[in-house]
């Protein structure tokens, strides 16, 4: 089974001003294919260190995956190192050039002298299209006698390079376009089907005991992952067609979801505010939310949703006491008696924002996402939420410790707040805390 190996080009990497986000997307790509990562390399603009990275990369795997350095500027230096390094000639690929050429034209621009540059590739490399930007890549099956005079360990292996440009939105379209078709064509004999099953309220342990007998077989594979709190279950299995594939998976990704019951929220692309969306559709309901120490963060992964002005009517940001007094009602003797962290207020924000918006539901959160405040009693990651619906009220604490920091409170924070309107919405039975 071919290997594969990320290289990542980039100074900027190295002095922590950009995060390798390329790499972790190649890499979960590949392991949808079902091709095993066994490396990362991260190299900066300097071209000896590229080309030994490339030797290195050449040597132990079978497909390199370049990112950064397609530009034209003197700094971008992967095209000239991946030549150098094969010891072949930079040649001028007129096809690219008019391309190039093309879309300067379009945008009523000259085209500067540097950007021929990236019209020159290796002698006889494989173009790897890049149809949202002006540097296309290299995608090539690299001929054993080239692989020989470079000097690469074992030139009979079959070996893949791919040269992806750094930034993000140009290397997913053009790997989701030629990446990965190329790949899969080269490398893969018979189909792989997945399909990830996204729980939420059960921790990576739990769910790895829940299902311990299906982790142990090959044919599905089963594996956990864990995100920001939530995991997932990948189902897996490789056939000679994409239908045995399938046909080796769906039963067992069936049998998880009957098993796991609510505690599975959906399957590959869905996330808890997708989901949460669909079920407002469905049931003819809208949303409002009122939001303190997540900051809006509820509201926009919502909003993130297309479609999502059918059931989103009115979110506010109420930070400030004197917000949840004006805007949403809750009274100064509430915020004096119990605080603006209390049940109590979750309680009043949530029916506030359902009156002022006039919506079906109201959601509602309020805590302390720290580094500081807090009591004993109330810590950092004291959140209260609330749920008004129906008229009726539910409320719900959480506690989530002071080990994660502010961004991960809020996040987490916000997840709970969405599973809350989700389970409300499957049960359609309102349990008053
Ligand atoms: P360009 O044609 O824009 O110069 P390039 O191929 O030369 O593209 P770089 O100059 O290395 O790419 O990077 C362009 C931008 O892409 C960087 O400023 C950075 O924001 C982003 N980028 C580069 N590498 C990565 C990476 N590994 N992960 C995420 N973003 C990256």
């Amino acid at each position: 089974m071919a290997n594969a190996e990320i290289l990542s080009i980039g100074t900027e990497l190295l002095l922590g001003e950009v995060l390798d986000t390329n790499s972790k997307f190649f890499a979960t790509e590949l392991a949808k294919l079902g091709i095993d990562c066994y490396y990362r390399v991260t190299v900066g603009d300097n071209k000896d260190r590229i080309k030994a990275s490339l030797k290195q990369a050449f040597d132990r795997s079978d497909i390199i995956l370049t990112s950064g350095g397609l530009g034209p500027t003197a700094d971008d230096l992967t095209t000239e190192c991946v030549a150098e390094f094969l010891n072949l000639p930079m040649v001028m690929d007129a096809e690219v050039l008019k391309e190039i050429e093309k879309l300067f034209a379009e945008r009523n621009l000259s085209m500067p002298e540097t950007n021929k540059k990236q019209a020159m590739r290796p002698r006889g490399a494989g173009v790897l299209p890049n149809p949202s930007g002006t540097a296309p890549g290299i995608l090539w099956i690299v001929p054993t006698e080239v692989l020989a005079s470079a000097g690469v360990v074992d030139p009979q292996r079959k070996r893949a390079i791919l040269t992806f440009p750094g930034v993000p939105s140009e290397l997913v379209n053009m790997w989701n376009q030629s990446g990965a078709a190329f790949i899969a064509d080269n490398f893969l004999t018979g189909a792989i089907f997945s399909i990830e099953l996204k729980h939420y309220g059960i921790g990576e342990s739990a769910l790895a005991e829940k299902y311990s007998a299906l982790l142990d077989g090959n044919s599905p594979t089963v594996a956990p992952y864990a995100g920001q709190g939530e995991c997932r279950l990948r189902v897996a299995a490789k056939a000679a067609t994409m239908e045995e594939a399938r046909a080796l998976v769906m039963p067992v990704a069936q049998e998880i979801r009957r098993e796991s019951g609510w505690l599975c929220y959906g399957q590959d692309d869905d996330t808890l505010e997708s989901v949460v969306g669909q079920l407002l559709i469905q049931h003819n309901l809208t949303l409002s939310v009122a939001e303190s120490c997540t900051g809006g963060l509820v509201s926009k992964r919502l909003t993130d949703i297309g479609g999502s002005s059918a059931y989103i009517k009115l979110n506010a940001v109420t930070y400030a006491n004197e917000a949840k007094l004006k805007l949403l009602g809750v009274s100064e003797g509430l915020l004096d008696k119990h605080g603006a962290v209390s049940d109590e207020c979750a309680r009043a924000m949530a029916e506030g924002i359902a009156r002022l918006s006039g919506t079906e539901i109201g959601l509602s959160i309020t805590g302390i996402a720290g580094p500081t405040g807090g009591t004993p009693d109330k810590p950092v990651g004291t959140v209260y939420l609330g749920l008004f619906s129906n008229g009726q009220l539910a409320t719900k604490r959480l506690n989530l410790g002071t080990k994660l920091n502010r961004q991960e409170i809020r996040f987490r924070t916000s997840s709970a707040a969405l599973n809350m309107v989700r389970l409300h919405l499957l049960s359609r039975n309102f349990v008053v805390q």
